[in-house]
């Protein structure tokens, strides 16, 4: 059986459900229902009160809040947030302000690198938007928005299906026609950038279940996927087989088996949903011995490391789970462990490398990618002013709260187009499209690129041009 089959893992069928119909852990009083004046916080992994305790409040991280940068209001630092996680735990309870500010919160993590007491802010964030969502009855529209999302995103044949009506409603009237819906004018922006930004395929190639290693074998690898990835940029899925596989790396794919690996319903509170989606990611590879499981998704790869953690309590897989995430790594991570085998040609290119967040924060991963780059003969790497400062994608953070994430992306798309730069560089899939629209609103032109992209041109001497094609939606 596997974990789409049971939604609730080891959940009775008889649990509470929320919209999309999967159980909601039963940890405390109001478990599975709004909190009506009780205190914030349930039983079930509230913010752990000594990881809040750890905040000396001195204040270090508030230059690098992007929404304490926006907004200079102490409720909107990661200070702020943690002082409203103690009145939760002191038995406040839950409020709309309350929720307000947690929602504000970009999981950005950059105050996770800035704090010198390593206040581990990813931690308390986590634990308390699962508590908000467990416990705080949202407006109907709201729930509505994040129940579309969460209908849509983490579910790569049904992304892959919205490409033809996407275009429709690019090319056509379509467009006025559905900003009267009210809800579909939040999502089809994000989608129409994905789409936009993605190759010009009817079909996005299905991906080889297993890639054989050009020479000889140095690693057995699995590879993800991912949702948003497989969907619309199928050719970064595609170059890094082909890096990987180059490097000396066996890849195994499995692409019939694997689906969402949950970084979104974690990063958005939905615990449960996220633990059936990490089963499955789990037992679609029990079978297979692999040396590293790579992803090139920010976000995907820093939840995938937090599996250990995200299944602690299911006796059925806690250990496999914290076995899986110690084999996880970033693309970058395996190839400078490795070290290069394969020949890098000359990319002579200009070019800017964006920090994704869930990469530079949540997994302290900044210098291996930049390695990569600068390894590529006649390839100019520079640096993005402010880089700590997320561009306002944050997974579903434009989609959730478009106004403050237009605010970030501009202030990014400024930095970027200050760089002079061809081609703009990061490995995540959400960042390339938010800083794409941002840079198109400001009416600059910048190619676009994975790292994985870049590296591939350069493994098979293709020319600099093929990655300057890749260009901000107009
Ligand atoms: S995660 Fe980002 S937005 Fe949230 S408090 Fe920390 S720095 Fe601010
Ligand atoms: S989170 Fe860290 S940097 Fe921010 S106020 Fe607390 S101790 Fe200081």
């Amino acid at each position: 059986m596997t974990g789409l089959d049971s939604p609730g893992g080891s959940q009775p069928a008889s649990a509470p459900r929320d919209v999309l119909g999967d159980p909601v852990p039963t940890g405390g009083p109001a478990a599975g229902g709004p909190a009506t004046g009780g205190p914030a916080f349930d039983g079930h992994h509230p913010p752990a009160p000594e990881l809040v305790a750890d905040c000396v409040h001195c204040g270090f991280c508030l230059p690098t809040c992007p929404t304490y940068v926006l907004w200079g209001e102490e409720m909107d630092s990661p200070r702020g947030r943690i002082h409203l996680m103690k009145q939760g735990i002191d038995g406040e309870p839950l409020s709309d302000s309350m929720v307000e500010h947690f929602d504000r919160c970009l999981g950005c993590m950059s105050c996770v690198t800035a704090c010198p007491s390593g206040v581990r802010y990813d931690r308390l964030i986590e634990s308390t938007r699962q508590q908000v969502e467990r416990r705080h009855r949202r407006s109907p529209r709201d729930r509505a928005l994040r129940a579309a999302i969460f209908a849509l995103f983490p579910y790569p044949r049904r992304l892959r299906l919205l490409r033809g009506p996407l275009r429709a409603y690019q090319g056509t009237g379509l467009r006025s026609l559905v900003t009267r819906s009210g809800l579909l004018p939040r999502l089809a922006p994000t989608l129409a950038a994905l789409d936009s930004l993605a190759p010009r395929l009817r079909r996005p190639p299905r991906p080889p279940s297993r890639v054989p290693a050009r020479g000889a074998r140095r690693a057995r690898v699995g590879m993800l996927t991912g949702c948003v990835q497989r969907a619309f940029f199928p050719d970064v899925n595609a170059a890094t087989a082909r890096i990987l596989a180059a490097e000396g790396c066996e890849v195994v794919i499995l692409p019939d088996r694997q689906g969402c690996c949950g970084a979104l319903s974690v990063h958005n509170g939905r615990e449960v949903e996220a633990q059936r989606f990490a089963r499955r990611l789990i037992d679609a590879f029990a079978d297979e011995e692999l040396d590293y499981f790579v992803v090139n998704a920010a976000g995907c790869g820093s939840t995938l490391k937090e599996y250990g953690d995200l299944l602690r309590d299911d006796p059925r897989y806690a250990e496999r789970a914290a076995a899986f995430a110690g084999r996880v790594r970033d693309l970058s991570e395996v190839l400078v462990e490795l070290g290069p085998a394969a020949r890098r040609h000359p990319l002579p290119v200009t070019v800017a490398y964006h920090d994704a967040c869930h990469l530079a924060h949540a997994q302290g991963v900044r210098a291996q990618p930049r390695d990569l780059l600068r390894g590529i003969p006649g390839l100019e790497l520079r640096e993005i002013a402010d880089p700590e400062i997320c561009c306002g994608s944050a997974g579903i953070y434009n989609v959730l709260n478009p106004g403050p994430a237009a605010e970030l992306g501009d202030r990014k798309a400024r930095t970027v187009l200050a760089t002079g730069a061809d081609l703009l560089v990061t490995a995540n899939p959400g960042c390339l499209m938010q800083v794409a629209a941002s840079v198109a609103r400001a009416g600059g032109d910048i190619a676009l690129a994975h790292t994985a992209q870049v590296l591939d041109a350069s493994l098979r001497g293709a020319p600099a041009e093929s990655l300057l094609q890749g260009r901000a939606p107009s």
